[in-house]
């Protein structure tokens, strides 16, 4: 599973987002950055920023947050 915040590519927003792959997450935060952000293309440098904030979630994270 990868996740992704926009706060981690430097943008000041609580959007983030899940999908099984690099790809599919993507699609969703094209489709974000043209929704919320009025990026009809996303930049090249972007890009490369989102790419770096894209990072493996494990599902054991998630049961231990639901434990505590
Ligand atoms: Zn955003």
């Amino acid at each position: 599973m990868k996740s992704f915040k926009c706060r981690d590519a430097g943008v000041n927003c609580d959007w983030q987002a899940r999908a099984e792959t690099t790809e599919q997450l993507m699609t969703r935060i094209e489709e974000h950055g043209k929704k919320a952000h009025k990026m009809a293309v996303l930049p090249k440098e972007l890009r490369d920023k989102i790419q770096s904030a894209i990072h493996e979630t494990s599902l054991t994270e998630d049961k231990s947050k639901a434990i505590a």
